[in-house]
């Protein structure tokens, strides 16, 4: 009797193991295939997981939503933001392994005027004032319209970023400005990375999905509208995602050496302060459906570029008090003139470079200065005496030139060069410091037509139907020549516009169906 209980018990233990074996051996058969047949799909998504920021997986990624956004940028985040909450179904297409593009990158700021940060110091400023200083920097070559409504709307981008948990309530200043109306983090810090991690929050809270290493590599027209985009994913076949409307989000082409030396040749050596995704997909796409490039060989050059990686000295150094000196230890320019005649007088030297000075003071206030000197870009010394010995600069003229600049900043006048901002603070706090500099290719300010409804218009100057367009992508904002700060307040001004619009465009639709219908 025992030996047969012990004999059952046996087999029906053999049995379960032979079970699982079983179910396990076929279920690593199973494995194998889908992993041999899902290689490329499965390494993406590995490679999506390992991010600190989780993003959609490629195979939960529908077939169809409301609006398709390009770019997981800022101009891009917002929009989908704006589409969501207008009760809308997004989703985000990154061609990079991670969200963020050139914003990610941006240091100084955003302009806005009448802010309520503004006013609890006590600055008065205007819309109008914002509006004249931005059209005196492009030259008069500014869209006019677009820049009505971007000023207009400015303070009240600060505000939404604000709701949603982007407080950027320290003012500083950037050439060209005559107000202090540079909004940054709190401390101080680069704006970039607080906004794209403050963006991604309010993208993930809504659960928007985005999916990243995925290049939208045509858009496309189906009954006159654009409703479809086709995407690249390496190693699978291209996929067709519909919509109902798209916002191209890309960015600009400042990384792109072919399209720099196609519109300007003269630029095609200059080092870029771009990420390298940075290359007008968006702008090359939306002229193949008929949409138009304008002022594409306005490019500007950002004077204070860091040569070795081209990395952007941002203007907060000079918005914080740093004087510009030549290889002589002069002051040459007014530092916080236009970007434009501040990259020109640099390439009048004869080094083609200059040197940034600032004291501690400068170093305090402009938190962007810790990841320069991480990265090996900042000499100092705990006088004048000891920062010459680690660059190439004459002792006695450099602090001449200290002093006579404190001078002015006590007297508020700069009789050598007529600054007349960011002269709140001298540079008499010891550590001093410099940084090498020299002009590099830094923004795109030519790009696709739109109007202020961020529609994309057509070379009749007609409204493509279902496709919108914002940020560096977009031309005509800056004119010739764009003002420091305003880049990251058109992202978020006209990305808000874009996925308004977008949801009213897409609503509109639904509704005519409906009565079709009934
Ligand atoms: C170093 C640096 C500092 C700056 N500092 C400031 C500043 O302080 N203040 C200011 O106002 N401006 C600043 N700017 C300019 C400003 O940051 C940018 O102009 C702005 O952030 C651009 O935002 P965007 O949303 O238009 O594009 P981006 O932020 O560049 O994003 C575009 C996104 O689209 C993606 N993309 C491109 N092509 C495709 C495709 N085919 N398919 C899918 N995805 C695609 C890109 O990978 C990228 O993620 C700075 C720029 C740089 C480079």
């Amino acid at each position: 009797m025992k030996k047969k209980s012990f004999l059952h018990v046996s087999l029906v233990v053999c049995t379960v193991i032979f079970g699982i074996s079983y179910r396990a051996i076929e279920k690593n058969k199973r494995l194998k295939t889908n992993e041999i047949k899902e290689d490329s799909a499965k390494k993406i998504e590995v490679e999506s997981r390992t991010l600190e920021q989780v993003y959609t997986q490629f195979s939960d990624l529908k077939d169809q939503y409301d609006v398709i956004i390009v770019g997981a940028s800022g101009a891009g985040m917002a929009a989908a933001i704006e589409a969501k909450d207008a009760g809308l179904n997004p989703v985000i297409i990154e061609k990079m392994p991670a969200a963020g593009g050139n914003t990610a990158k941006s240091s100084s700021g955003m302009n806005a005027s009448t802010t309520k940060f503004q006013e609890a110091e006590g600055i008065e400023d205007s819309n109008d004032a914002f509006y004249e200083e931005t059209l005196a920097g492009g030259y008069g070559t500014n869209d006019k319209e677009l820049l009505r409504y971007f000023v207009d709307h400015s303070a009240a981008a600060i505000d939404w970023l604000d709701e949603n948990g982007m407080t950027l309530d320290n003012l500083t200043i950037t050439g060209g400005m005559n107000q202090k109306r540079t909004h940054r983090p709190s401390e101080g810090s680069a704006i970039g990375g607080y906004l794209v991690k403050g963006l991604l929050k309010a993208v993930h809270k809504r659960n928007i999905p985005i999916l990243v290493n995925a290049r939208v590599i045509r858009l496309n027209k189906n009954g006159g509208k654009v409703n479809e985009v086709t995407i690249k994913i390496k190693g699978l076949e291209p996929k067709m995602l519909t919509g109902k409307a798209v916002i191209v989000a890309t960015g600009g082409f400042g990384a792109s050496k072919e399209m720099i030396e196609a519109v300007r040749p003269d630029l095609k050596d200059y080092v870029t302060t771009n990420h390298k995704g940075s290359t007008g997909d968006g702008i090359k796409m939306i002229e193949k459906l008929g949409g138009q490039a304008i002022d594409m060989d306005q490019i500007q050059i950002h004077p204070t570029v860091q040569q070795d990686k081209g990395i952007l000295i941002g203007e907060v150094v000079r918005g914080e008090g740093a004087i510009l000196v030549n290889h002589k230890g002069n002051r040459f320019v007014n530092e916080l003139t236009t970007r434009d005649k501040v990259s020109a007088a640099i390439n009048e030297l004869p080094e083609k470079s200059a040197y940034l000075i600032f004291d501690q003071g400068v170093r305090d206030r402009a938190k962007a200065i810790d990841f320069y000197e991480k990265k090996g870009y900042v000499s100092s010394g705990k006088d004048i005496e000891e920062l010459v010995e680690k660059v190439n600069l004459p002792s006695n003229q450099l602090h001449t030139t200290v002093i006579t600049w404190n001078q002015s900043v006590a007297n508020k006048i700069d009789k050598e060069f007529n600054r007349t901002t960011a002269m709140e603070n001298d540079l008499a706090k010891p550590n001093y410091y410099a940084i090498k500099i020299a002009p590099g290719i830094h923004y795109t300010m030519g790009g696709i037509k739109v109007n202020t409804q961020a529609e994309v218009l057509n070379k009749e100057h007609q409204p493509i139907e279902g496709l919108y367009a914002a940020g560096e992508l977009a031309g005509g904002l800056h004119g010739t020549n764009r003002i420091g700060g305003n880049s990251v307040a058109e992202i978020i001004v006209f990305g808000r516009q874009a996925g308004q619009q977008a949801a009213e465009y897409v609503k509109s639709q639904q509704h005519e169906l409906n009565s079709a219908v009934y």
